[in-house]
Order: structure tokens, then C-alpha cells, then sequence
């Protein structure tokens, strides 16, 4: 197989171009990535082909697409207050970007498409644990561009037949995650912060609860939907139902980095949902066999990794 990964050289898909390349099926994976949150640097040595160049450019993708049997669609402007600043340019990446990618899948002879969606679609809608047929209720730029991803690729298949399969990513996390910058996730900023002897800057009384879920664990599930080419008419939670909060989360990676970092608590953050934690059951059907990496394992794979 050929796969096409938008965004891999992004941190999830620079993890997934490794996982697909460890697997019988697969001969080859090309990273279309514009570089404006991603890293050549993920791809050395990988056997990943980078083709630089954006989503937005049908040419691209069709240089990318020719030949391939799937395409994951990684590629966005991936953070809610980056999306609060420029709601513009995240719905170019991510909702005008999502369309293009579709119609060059479709161009390409109907290519499998796997997307990307996030968590963050439940917004306002505080009802526990995440089901996928509850009422969505975005609350930033970022969730809107997200249900339109989602719901782009969804009515691709309802009106063209393109066999498709969104993922509703919850806090994903691991190595190749980068921190340091303004818009860095939590667990990353966390891991930075304590070893160069910073504070922890919590948004909030850090009672906010997230379902961490290892990016080992996401790529292995989205291998296994290319390999298998699963397709779904409904978006896919992709996360396993634990809810952890911020305060458990220092603690976690207190005991494994053997000491205690500051904390301090600033102001919540507009656009951030206050709970979170999925149901899995519809995962759970798809792919009954996966084990999910624990959150103390998949933080000490991260603290190494740093
Ligand atoms: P990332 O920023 O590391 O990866 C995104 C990649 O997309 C980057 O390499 C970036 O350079 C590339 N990109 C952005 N705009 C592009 C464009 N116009 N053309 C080509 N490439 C472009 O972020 P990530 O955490 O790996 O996120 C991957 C996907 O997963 C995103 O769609 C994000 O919205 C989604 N997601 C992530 C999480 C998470 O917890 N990390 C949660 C929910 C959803």
C-alpha cells in the first residue's frame, strides 16, 4: 500500500508514518506537510517521504495522492486559542483544507480518507461520558472547523460513495510532541517546564479533566482502519474513557520524574471545555482488540523522550 499522510511531519503524523511503515501492508508513506507547525527533522531517517507544499493546493495534493491506496488527513492549525486569534486561518486549514483533500481523494479513483476531529466538537454540551450521536456544541473556532472536517468527510461518503472514517481525537500525547511554544499541549508544556526547573502553569483550579491518550495507542488504531480500510457514516471517539485531572496529572508525572515541580494557577482560558472523557463503545467495534498504553507508562515514554 501507499499512504498519504497531510501533516506528517506533524507530531501524530510523523508517529503514524513510523507505525504504518512497521507494518507487512504497507511499501510506502508520503508526508504532504507545509511545515508551519511541523518538523522535517520528525521524518529523518524514517524511510517517510516528505513533498512540502499545503492541503490548499490542489496540485500538491494530487502529486501526493497519485498511486496511493488511503489517505490519513493530519493536516490543520491544531490549537483553540491559536484559532480565537485567527478564526480565519484555522477554517482555511482546516475546513476549506479538508474539502481539497477530499476532492483529490476523489480525483485519485477514491481513495480511503481517515480524518481528523477532535473532542473539543462537545463544547458546550457538559453531559458525561462523550457519545458520538450526543449534541455537539463547539465553542471555539477551532471545534467549528473541526465539525466541518468531520462532517465534510462524512457527507463525502453519503453523496460520492468515498469510503471515509472520522476520528474524534481526544488530548493526544508522546514523543515528537512539541512544547515550548505558545500554543503547546498540556502534558509536553508539563514535561518542559519540570525539567528546566520552571513552574507548572495551570489555567484554572486544575479540577478540568481531560482523557489522555497516548499516541502510541492513536497510531496503532489508525493503522489498523487504513490496513482494514474501515469506513463509518458516523464520527469515531478515539480514546478509551479515562478522565484525569490536571491536579492527578502533576502528580502522575511527579512520581515519575522523582520530584515534586511548582505549580501556579492562572486564568482559565477562553474556548477551553471544563470535562472530558469518552465512550468508547462505537471504538470498541471497530477495533475490539486494541489495548490501550496507561497513562503512567505513556508518560514515562515521554519524559524519556525529552
Ligand atoms: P501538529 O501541529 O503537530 O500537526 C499538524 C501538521 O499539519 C503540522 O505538521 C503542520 O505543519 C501541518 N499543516 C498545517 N497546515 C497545513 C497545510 N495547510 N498544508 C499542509 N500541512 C499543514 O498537530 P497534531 O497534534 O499532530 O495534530 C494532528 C491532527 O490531529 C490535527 O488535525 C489536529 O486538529 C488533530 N487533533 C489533535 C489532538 C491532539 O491532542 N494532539 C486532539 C484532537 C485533534
Amino acid at each position: 500500500m501507499k499512504v498519504v499522510v497531510t501533516g506528517g511531519a506533524g507530531f501524530i503524523g510523523s508517529n503514524l508514518g513510523r507505525e504504518l511503515l512497521s507494518r507487512p501492508d504497507v511499501d510506502e508513506v508520503i508526508a504532504l506537510d507545509d511545515l508551519s507547525t511541523g518538523f522535517r527533522a520528525n521524518l529523518e531517517g524514517t524511510g517517510i517521504r516528505l513533498l512540502e507544499g499545503t492541503i490548499l493546493d490542489p496540485d500538491a495534493l494530487d502529486a501526493a495522492c497519485d498511486g496511493a491506496d488511503a489517505v490519513v488527513h493530519l493536516a490543520a492549525l491544531p490549537s483553540v486559542p491559536r484559532s480565537v486569534l485567527d478564526p480565519v486561518a484555522s477554517h482555511h486549514a482546516n475546513a476549506t483544507g479538508t474539502l481539497e483533500v477530499l476532492q483529490a481523494a476523489r480525483r485519485a479513483g477514491d481513495l480511503h480518507v481517515v480524518v481528523a476531529s477532535s473532542s473539543s466538537v462537545y463544547g458546550a454540551n457538559r453531559e458525561l461520558p462523550k457519545r458520538e450521536g450526543m449534541r455537539t456544541a463547539p465553542i471555539s473556532p477551532y471545534a467549528v472547523s473541526k465539525q466541518a472536517t468531520e462532517a465534510y468527510a462524512m457527507s463525502f461518503g453519503h453523496s460520492y460513495g468515498l469510503p471515509t472514517l472520522a476520528f474524534r481525537f481526544f488530548n493526544v500525547y508522546g514523543p515528537l510532541q512539541s512544547a515550548g511554544h505558545a500554543y503547546a499541549a498540556v502534558i509536553p508544556a508539563f514535561v518542559d517546564a519540570a525539567l528546566r526547573g520552571m513552574p507548572l502553569t495551570i489555567h484554572g483550579d486544575g479540577e478540568q479533566t481531560r482523557d489522555f491518550t497516548y499516541v502510541g495507542t492513536v497510531t496503532r488504531v489508525i493503522a489498523d482502519a487504513v490496513t482494514r480500510r474501515v469506513t463509518d457514516l458516523e464520527p469515531v471517539n478515539l480514546a478509551f474513557g479515562t478522565r484525569t485531572t490536571l491536579n492527578a496529572l502533576v502528580g502522575e508525572l511527579s512520581d515519575v520524574l522523582g520530584f515534586a515541580p511548582q505549580v501556579e494557577h492562572v486564568e482559565p482560558r477562553t474556548g477551553d471545555v471544563r470535562d472530558s472523557q469518552a465512550d468508547n463503545a462505537r471504538l470498541r467495534h471497530h477495533f475490539p482488540d486494541v489495548e490501550p498504553v496507561p497513562l503512567r507508562e505513556g508518560l514515562e515514554q515521554t519524559v524519556d523522550w525529552f
